[in-house]
């Protein structure tokens, strides 16, 4: 299997999600190697995608170097995964990527629109060899060795419209599109007052999220799934996990899981280098896993 960048440079405009003001973001093919990098066009200023990059886990997945920072990647990167890009410039007028509408579904189209392109270098990937937690409290998240790459997400909030909701979901680009990709973030109306008092969020509406008050879900059109809660998870950890900039071989599954506590995962997994290694997929003669990407 050989590494993938996309054919043609293409862009997209939209809102975000804190500041509220409409944000450019421009994606170009990159050679073989290169890896997946960030540019602040509005700035100049470069940041490589790598866990060693990210300055903030809070409210979203911020990536920096020394002031300059692009907050909410992980939607983005999300789709990066399930299309197995391995080298990419990602040109952002601003400091936040466009939120869309919540979901990852219109950076999937972005990625259409561009085409894949393959390279002539062979696809390297992370292949977990030794099972990682990382806990706080109850919460945790952990990766573990598996000939499939897969996601087991659990919630359990006390709010009547989410309560407790589990999925189990293996790899493929084709499912991801189909399961996960339209799963939108979700903010509770009462936490969101709160960030609009402090400035954060401008951009948040019912437009770009799944609103919920003490009770039930505001959204007119309702639910896209069932449990488009835990499918939004799932979502958050793929684009967490491709913040290493590789695809991972293995079994991920979390409780509670947050930004915080995927980057803290992904830097315990690389501070022992017997966790894992890096690999040409051909070695892994796991043809079942290369198809993933069809
Ligand atoms: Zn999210």
């Amino acid at each position: 299997m050989l590494q993938r960048t996309i054919n043609k440079a293409v862009e997209v405009v939209g809102i975000g999600l804190h500041k509220g003001k409409p944000v450019r973001l421009r994606i170009e093919p990159m050679d073989a190697d290169s890896g997946i990098i960030f540019y602040r066009s509005d700035v100049a200023v470069s940041i490589p995608l790598s866990i060693d990059s990210v300055v903030d886990t809070t409210m979203a997945t911020v990536i920096g170097v020394g002031v300059n920072s692009i907050s909410t990647i992980e939607h983005f990167l999300s789709v990066l995964y399930a299309y197995g890009i391995d080298n990419l410039r990602i040109v952002v007028q601003g400091d936040e990527i466009p939120v869309m509408d919540g979901s990852a579904i219109s950076f999937c189209l972005l990625l259409d629109e561009a085409g894949i392109r393959v390279q002539e270098k062979s696809k390297k990937v992370i292949r977990i060899k030794k099972s990682v937690e990382v806990s706080d409290g109850k919460r945790f998240a952990r990766l573990e060795p598996s000939q499939e790459a897969s996601f087991n997400f659990e919630i359990d909030f006390s709010h009547p419209a989410i309560q407790t909701q589990s999925f189990e979901y293996t790899f493929s680009k084709i499912s991801f599109i189909e399961e996960i990709a339209r799963a939108r973030t979700f903010g509770f109306a009462k936490d969101i007052q709160y960030l609009q008092s402090r400035d954060l969020a401008l951009g948040a509406s019912l437009k770009n999220a799944i609103g919920l008050d003490d009770r039930k879900v505001l959204n007119n059109e309702g639910l896209r799934f069932d449990n488009e809660f835990v499918r939004h998870k799932i979502l958050d950890a793929m684009g967490d996990m491709m913040v290493t900039g590789y695809n991972i071989l293995g079994r991920y599954s979390a409780f509670a899981g947050s930004h915080k506590l995927n980057h803290h995962l992904t830097k315990k997994l690389f501070s022992d280098s017997e966790n894992y290694e890096i690999v040409s997929v051909e070695i892994l003669k796991n043809p079942s896993y290369e198809m993933k990407f069809a």
